[in-house]
C-alpha cells in the first residue's frame, strides 16, 4: 500500500498503486490535464511557467504533472524550469 497525498486538495489516501490525485479530484485532474495537454500542442515550446500563467494553475502544478510522465511521452520539447 502506498500512502498517497493529493496534490489539488492536500488529502492523505491509500491506493495499491502510488497515485497523486484523490477520487474527489480525478475529474479537475483530467480538466487540468486536458487544458495544459491541448496548450501544449499549441504551444510546443511553453515552459511551466508559461503553461500555468495561460491556464491560471500554479507552476507547481504544471511540473507535477511532468513528473508524473503524463505529459513527457508526447511533449519532447516541454522544458523542465531550473
Ligand atoms: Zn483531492
Amino acid at each position: 500500500m502506498y500512502t498517497n497525498v493529493c496534490k489539488h486538495c492536500r488529502k492523505v489516501f491509500k491506493s495499491r498503486v502510488k497515485q497523486y490525485t484523490c477520487k474527489d479530484c480525478e475529474t479537475t485532474d483530467n480538466l487540468f490535464f486536458d487544458a495544459i495537454y491541448d496548450y501544449l500542442k499549441k504551444y510546443p515550446n511553453s515552459n511551466a511557467l508559461q503553461v500555468a500563467e495561460a491556464l491560471g494553475i500554479s507552476p507547481y502544478e504544471v511540473i507535477q504533472y511532468m513528473s508524473e510522465g503524463r505529459l513527457s511521452v508526447s511533449r519532447g520539447r516541454f522544458e523542465r524550469l531550473q
